[in-house]
């Protein structure tokens, strides 16, 4: 046996280390669909004290350490390359606390998005973060990559949502900085290091998070417009229009809501008639008696102003899942497409139907039969490609093709997923050679032996 490994196994013991032969292949690979690799041991601590001797004992030996929480990434971070010790985070887990009075819940990074959401509900508040992988991803991994999802335009990205957080450096030192204040400006933002830096800088151990009030009304309608122009004036409405409450702004271009609604039998599609557009429009407010007339009003006002050609308002909470359940499809892509490569990009909106335009005949042009399709979080700025890989085709090739046209748009190669290991060639597409540089020696300073994620986001 490896001496790391059997340095883990003494100080930490068998509950929590799995030695690689024995470790199930699960923790082989996230959800980026890169091949999957077995990590030389598998760490699953309960404990701060416990992440700590990991990283310690990993940095003594100059081993590599890969942060996992519930590998729905999309970008390859997770995946435990170069023999690296996987470190698991899902046995940390748990809300330990909801406070009323601050509005704040802290919890352990292992704990699933989806049993905190269900927490602050119970305690009724309403945790604002929320995505399709709600039911697997881990708070650790959403604050790692500062997740984004459905609700960004009303409440942020994961990033907005953090108060405190504690976390582990590469040689075993624990900073725990669980800050409940709303206001601290003592000294540098220290928490900012390690949302959104994948796993390079430290392992996030615990958070704690800002609440919301649990909304006491929703409504969510499904509109057809003639087009891009119509969605962008429609936003600007919207914002103003529906009293602050606009919770969710989700586009779709007619190429994504013709495959979906067209290959999966328990999809209804939402419209009878075709439309140039299709968006998703989702209000939630604190007044049950006159929120449902208000936002009923402001699609009439939508109508009458030719904005939309026609539109469906939900019911019932059934209607409502209904309706969100052609944009939720996307995970069903893998079933529908097969291989396929999935893209998080993001320019502002104005130039984002003149992309979509630019972008599909250039990949039908470059790979021939390839089927793409364009959705996505327009009121962020954030939209979706995905395509097939058509025989003889390389992920790379069309990858290469997708992100070149980003750079001319001036836009970002990743809005929401990360760079990981698929996106780490593009990064400088996005950021400076003296931002990169910095970055560097950021990772040096953090981690001067480049144990923590190696190979992820930035080369040393
Ligand atoms: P993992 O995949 O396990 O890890 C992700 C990265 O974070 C890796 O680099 C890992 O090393 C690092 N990491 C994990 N835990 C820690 C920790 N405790 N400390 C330090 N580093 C850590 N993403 C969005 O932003 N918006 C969406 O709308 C969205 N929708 C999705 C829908 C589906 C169906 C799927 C499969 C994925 C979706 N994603 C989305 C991507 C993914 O769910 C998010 O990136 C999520 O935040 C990853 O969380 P995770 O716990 O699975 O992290
Ligand atoms: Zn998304």
């Amino acid at each position: 046996m490896e001496q790391v490994v059997a340095q883990l196994l003494q100080e930490l013991g068998e509950g929590v280390v799995t030695p690689g032969e024995a470790v199930p292949e699960r923790y082989w690979n996230d959800w980026a669909g890169l091949e999957p690799v077995p990590p030389a041991a598998l760490v699953r601590p309960a404990t701060t004290a416990e992440v700590s001797v990991c990283l310690r004992i990993c940095n003594d030996h100059r081993r590599g350490v890969v942060p996992q929480g519930g590998l729905t990434g999309l970008a390859g971070g997770a995946r435990p390359e170069g023999g690296a010790v996987a470190l698991s985070l899902e046995r940390l887990a748990g809300v330990e606390e909801i406070d009323p009075a601050t509005a704040t819940m802290t919890l352990r990074a292992g704990t699933v998005l989806e049993t905190a959401q269900a927490a602050a509900e119970e305690a009724g508040f309403l945790l604002p973060l929320d995505l399709g992988a709600r039911g697997s991803c881990q708070i650790g991994g959403n604050l790692a990559t500062n997740a984004g999802g459905n609700r960004v335009v009303r409440f942020g990205m994961a990033r907005d949502m953090v108060l405190g957080l504690e976390a582990v450096l590469a040689d075993g030192t624990v900073l725990c900085g669980l800050n409940r204040l709303l206001k601290n400006n003592a000294g540098f933002d220290l928490k900012q290091l390690f949302i959104g830096s994948e796993g390079v800088l430290g392992v996030i151990t615990r958070a704690v998070l800002r609440l919301q009030p649990r909304p006491r009304s929703r409504a969510v309608a499904f509109c057809g417009l003639r087009g891009f122009a119509e969605v962008v004036a429609l936003l600007e409405r919207a914002r103003g229009g529906l009293g602050g409450q606009l919770s969710a702004f989700e586009a779709m271009w007619p190429g994504f809501y013709d495959l979906l609604t067209g290959r999966l039998a328990h999809l209804r599609a939402p419209l009878a008639g075709r439309h140039g557009m299709y968006l998703l429009l989702e209000a939630q407010g604190y007044d049950p008696a006159h929120d449902g007339a208000r936002f009923e009003g402001f699609l009439e006002g939508l109508f009458t102003e030719g904005l939309v050609e026609d539109a469906v308002l939900a019911r019932s909470e059934a209607d409502i899942r209904d309706l969100w359940a052609v944009r939720d499809a996307v995970a069903e892509f893998p079933q529908i497409l097969g291989r396929h490569v999935n893209f998080d990009i993001g320019m502002v909106i104005g130039v984002m139907d003149d992309y979509v335009r630019a972008c599909e005949p250039r990949l039908a042009a470059r790979f021939p039969g390839i089927r793409a399709v364009f959705f996505g979080h327009v009121a962020d700025g954030n939209i979706h490609v995905v395509t097939d890989v058509p025989e003889g085709v390389r992920p790379q090739e069309i990858e290469a093709e997708v992100y070149d046209l980003v750079r001319r748009f001036r836009g970002t190669v990743s809005a929401e997923h990360g760079i990981g290991t698929i996106k780490k060639p593009y990064l400088g597409h996005v950021r400076s050679p003296e931002e990169i540089a910095l970055m560097r020696r950021l990772k040096r300073s953090l981690d001067p032996r480049g144990i923590l994620n190696p190979g992820k986001v930035i080369d040393p």
